[in-house]
């Protein structure tokens, strides 16, 4: 009990509080290609495409399932809500969605949701990447390009931390979040790099295809300026061989 006698001292003990960040971490759809598979991320998207649910037969019972497709910024991928979850995402909604699993289905990153997943609507993250449909790769057999690259479309760009919009360079040192208007460092964020590349396979069909940093980097030095990125693919006089996924995305490029 404490009364006018006792003698409050301080606690010689010291708590250390550790630096907490309370910012959740976000991984961009280009980057699924690199990460290794189980491994569980946060992902912040917008809906492109929701299928019909489906009944799958698991080891003791039937499941529902449903796969959809999202996109951000950086890329796309195939995502498979299942039970309780099917029918929570809806087509031009944007989404936060905590803890989904990496998975991999015939060389193909794809997202899995676990019961751990939490969706969360949160206002349109802007533009997403989107793939381009010039002539479908389905319609190609096998999905391996050969060609000189005939025109290019290439852009730089940083993303936002917090929110993963993108961010518009404001000086030589700070880029500004179209989205939350939040401010960072350029060297903190990681440039993300999209080459939109027209390949020309014979003299009557032209293919649009898209590289992302991981390829991009098999065929130029990232560290040069933009110029001499587009440079370095324009002047390129040798066919180039690469390998395309369903939405028309460098998945390997076969010097
Ligand atoms: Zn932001």
């Amino acid at each position: 009990m404490l009364n006018n006698k006792t003698n409050i001292s301080p606690s010689p003990k010291k708590f250390k509080v550790e630096d907490v960040d309370l910012t959740p971490n976000f991984t961009g759809l280009s980057q699924l290609a690199t990460i290794s598979i189980n491994q569980v991320i946060n992902i912040s998207i917008k809906v492109s495409k929701v299928e019909e649910p489906t009944q799958v037969l698991a080891k003791t019972k039937t499941l529902t399932k449903q796969d959809c497709i999202v996109n951000d910024a950086t890329g796309a991928t195939r995502i498979v809500l299942w039970e309780a979850n099917v029918n929570k995402l809806e087509v031009g909604s944007s989404y936060r969605i905590m803890d989904v699993r990496v998975k991999e289905y015939s060389r193909q990153k794809y997202i899995s949701l676990t019961p751990e997943s939490i969706i969360e609507a949160i206002s349109d993250i802007g533009e997403v990447q989107t793939a381009p449909t010039l002539l479908n790769v389905d319609e190609i057999s096998p999905n391996i390009i050969e060609g000189e690259i005939v025109s290019l479309n290439y852009t730089e760009y940083y993303l936002c931390p917090i929110c993963n919009t993108k961010m518009v360079q404001v000086s030589s040192l700070i880029s500004q979040c179209d989205k939350c208007q939040s401010k960072s460092r350029l060297s903190l964020n990681k440039k993300y790099r999209i080459a939109k590349v027209q390949i020309k396979q014979d003299s009557n069909t032209i293919i649009s295809v898209t590289l992302f940093n991981n390829t991009l980097q098999e065929l130029v030095d990232l560290n040069m300026t933009k110029e001499s990125i587009e440079e370095t693919l324009l002047m390129r006089t040798d066919p180039i061989k690469v390998t395309v996924n369903s939405n028309n995305i460098f998945v390997a490029v076969d010097n």
